[in-house]
């Protein structure tokens, strides 16, 4: 399986491949700290590829929220010896088992075995080697237990899923995520970077403040059109494309921005 891995700093990478969620690595003398851990079905390939650049153990998992993409993994470097650190909202939704009959997904509960076992509530800091990296909990956004990892030093931040880049995001309003939520972790994020910060999104290339900035503006619009499309009671079918006009480019072409139109009609319907 084809995993890219790609330098940010030395001693700082990003593993990415396939849809699966972006990887973000930090090796410190003490060992590697890694955000997200990919699939049980990837997990092997991420870790030869970590084996290519470092000699180093995992000693940290820190996940971005609970989703299987990012989270199945876990087990992987649990068996290994690393701690696997989440928002306690992780736990909470991967021992869910749910059905999203709008979108006709079944999501089944994560394996015990790649399940978080150390957690927290607003903020954590790893100090590992002579780094330090600090994990900060938004109110409910993508999910209600989504962590930002930011890593001080280099000027780098991963933000799960809260950022998507050349795919449609998803609110997961089916584990307490929100719209609203996710505009205002984004300017909150936005007051605290600069213009050299790295970005790491949940899927897709790392990106700077620029581009988190214009991704704003294609939510906070396609949110606003689909509220008055709902109040003047124009046909679902119709809104998904109309909301989403002149952003089909970013949101990975038409076929995959009218899929994202049907999400927003259904979340915003929802509440
Ligand atoms: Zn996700």
């Amino acid at each position: 399986m084809r995993i890219d891995t790609e330098i940010l700093k030395p001693g700082v990478w990003v593993f990415s491949g396939f849809t699966n969620g972006n990887v973000l690595a930090l090796e410190t003398s003490d060992g590697l700290v890694l955000v997200d851990a990919q699939t049980t079905k990837r997990v092997a390939s991420l870790d030869s590829a970590l084996r290519r650049v470092s000699a180093r153990p995992v000693r940290w998992v820190v996940n971005t929220h609970f989703h299987e993409d990012h989270t199945s993994g876990n087990a992987w470097f649990r068996e290994r010896g690393a701690r696997v650190l989440a928002h306690t909202g992780v736990r909470r939704q991967a021992s869910k088992d749910t059905t999203i009959a709008e979108l006709q997904w079944h999501r089944t509960p994560l394996p015990q075995a790649a399940m978080p076992d150390v957690e927290f509530d607003r903020t954590y800091q790893i100090i590992s080697g002579g780094d330090t990296v600090v994990v900060t909990h938004p109110d409910p956004a993508h999910t209600d237990g989504d962590a930002f990892v930011w890593l001080p030093r280099h000027n780098i931040l991963h933000i799960g899923d809260v950022f998507e880049v050349g795919a449609p995001p998803f609110v997961d309003w089916w584990s307490g995520g929100s719209l609203d939520g996710m505009l205002r972790a984004i300017d909150e994020v936005l007051t605290k970077i600069d213009e050299n910060t790295r970005i790491v999104p949940g899927h897709g290339a790392v990106s700077r403040k620029a581009d988190l900035a214009q991704y704003r503006v294609m939510l906070a619009t396609v949110q606003s059109r689909v509220r008055a499309g709902l109040s003047d009671g124009t046909d679902a079918e119709t809104l998904a494309r109309s909301a989403v006009s002149g952003f089909e480019a970013s949101l990975g072409g038409e076929r995959r921005a009218r899929q994202f139109g049907a999400q927003m009609v259904a979340g915003l319907r929802r509440k």
